[in-house]
C-alpha cells in the first residue's frame, strides 16, 4: 500500500485534532542507513545507523511535527500560523500552511540562517521577517503575540509538533527490527530529544501493548549533543550569546530544556557539548564514507558518539546504535564548499584531462 504519511501510519497515536483531514506532504517513512565505515572512524565496534530525516519533504525532520501542528490548527480554525525559527521550522510551516491553504509568518535571526533554508521559506510564499536579534528573542516574540492574537503558533513549545516528532522513534524500531542501544541527536531548543523520549515511552503498535503493561519495557539511551558554543543544558545555565556555525541548534534557552534533561535522566543517556570542529569532522566523514550529505548540525549527534566512546562513557562494543540526520546537506551548500577542495579548472581538451587524471 502506497505511504500515506505520518496522521494515515500512526494518527490513532497522536492526541490532535483533525486526523479526519490531513495536512500532508507525505513526510516520515526515511531511510536508516547501516553505516560500517563510520562506525570504524568512530570507534568502539558499534553497530552504527544513520536514521536520514534529511530525507523528509522539506528537508529536515520539522515536516513530522508540522504535519500534526498544521493539520490541528485548521481544525481550530486558524487562518494565520506564527514561527520562530533558524531555518528549517519555517521552512516546514511555509510548505505546510500553503498546503493547508493558511497566511504563514515566520521570524528568523538576520543574517544567521542557512540560505537553502532561506531558498525554501520564500519559495513555499512565508512572510519572512528578519529580526535583529537571536532565535531566542524570536521565540518570547511569537509566544507573546500568539497569546493576544488569533494566530495560531507552531513552533515545538505546541504540543501538536511532538505528536508528530514522537514518530520517528517508532520508524527506527520498525526499520531496525528491535530498539536501539543508543540513540544520538543534536539538540537545540530540545523538542526532538524530548519527542523521541515520548516515542520511545509510548505504544507504538497493537502487539507491543502487552509488552508496554509491563513496569518497564527497554529503551535506548539517549545521548544529546549541543554546540560547545550553545549549551545552556549542559553548562547549567541559560546562554545570552549563543555562537556556532551550526545554526540550527544556536539557540541558548531551550523551550523544552527541563523535559529534555528529564528524558535524559530517565534514559541513563548523557547530554554533552562538541565543538564547531568535532561537529565539522563528522559533517565531512559521513559524507565521505558513507554518501550521505546532512547539515552541519545534524552532525552533532555523531560527533558526541566519537567523544563519549572515546571517554569510555558511552556505547560498549556490539552495541547497536542510532544517530539522527536532523536535516539535508543542500540546507547549508555555504557550509559545504566552504568545508571541501575547490574544484580545478582544465582546458577542455582531451590531453589536459589525461595528464591531469594520470598526473
Ligand atoms: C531544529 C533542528 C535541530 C534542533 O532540534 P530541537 O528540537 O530544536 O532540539 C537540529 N538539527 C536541525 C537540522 C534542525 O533543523
Amino acid at each position: 500500500m502506497a505511504w500515506g504519511g505520518l496522521i494515515d501510519r500512526y494518527g490513532s497515536r497522536m492526541n490532535i485534532a483533525g486526523k479526519d483531514r490531513p495536512v500532508t506532504l507525505f513526510e516520515g517513512n526515511t531511510p536508516l542507513v547501516p553505516a560500517p565505515k563510520l562506525a570504524e572512524w568512530i570507534g568502539g565496534d558499534i553497530d552504527l545507523y544513520l536514521k536520514y530525516d534529511g530525507m523528509n519533504p522539506t528537508g529536515s525532520f520539522k515536516d513530522r511535527g508540522m504535519t500534526t501542528a498544521i493539520t490541528h490548527a485548521r481544525a481550530e480554525g486558524a487562518e494565520i500560523v506564527i514561527c520562530a525559527s533558524t531555518g528549517n521550522t519555517s521552512a516546514a510551516a511555509a510548505a505546510y500552511a500553503s498546503r493547508a491553504g493558511m497566511k504563514c509568518v515566520v521570524l528568523i535571526p538576520d543574517g544567521k540562517i542557512a540560505y537553502g533554508k532561506l531558498a525554501g521559506t520564500l519559495a513555499y510564499g512565508a512572510q519572512v521577517v528578519a529580526i535583529r536579534g537571536s532565535f531566542d528573542d524570536g521565540l518570547r516574540l511569537v509566544q507573546e503575540i500568539s497569546a493576544v492574537t488569533p494566530i495560531a503558533l507552531v513552533n515545538s513549545v505546541n504540543p501538536a509538533r511532538l505528536e508528530g516528532q514522537k514518530t520517528a522513534a517508532w520508524e527506527v524500531c520498525e526499520q531496525l527490527g528491535a530498539i536501539p542501544d543508543w540513540l544520538a541527536l543534536p539538540v537545540g531548543n530540545a523538542g526532538n530529544i524530548s519527542a523521541y523520549w515520548m516515542g520511545f515511552s509510548e505504544c507504538w503498535r497493537s502487539e507491543c501493548a502487552q509488552l508496554c503493561k509491563k513496569p518497564r519495557v527497554k529503551r535506548p539511551q539517549l545521548l544529546g549533543t549541543q554546540a560547545a558554543g550553545a549549551a545552556p543544558l549542559v553548562d547549567g545555565h541559560p546562554v545570552d550569546h549563543p555562537e556556532t556555525k551550526c545554526t540550527a541548534i544556536r539557540i541558548g534557552r531551550p523551550a523544552r530544556g527541563d523535559q529534555a534533561l528529564q528524558a535524559i535522566k530517565e534514559s541513563n543517556g548523557i547530554i554533552t557539548k562538541c565543538s564547531d570542529d568535532e561537529i565539522f569532522a563528522a559533517y565531512r566523514e559521513v559524507a565521505r564514507r558513507e554518501g550521505v550529505f546532512c547539515e552541519p548540525s545534524s552532525a552533532a549527534g555523531l560527533a558526541g558518539f566519537k567523544q563519549q566512546i572515546a571517554a569510555g562513557t558511552g556505547p560498549q562494543p556490539g552495541q547497536t546504535v542510532v544517530a539522527v540526520l536532523t536535516g539535508h546537506g543542500l540546507k547549508d551548500p555555504d557550509s559545504a564548499v566552504a568545508e571541501a577542495v575547490a574544484p580545478v579548472t582544465l582546458d577542455a581538451d582531451l590531453d589536459t584531462l589525461r595528464r591531469y587524471l594520470l598526473a
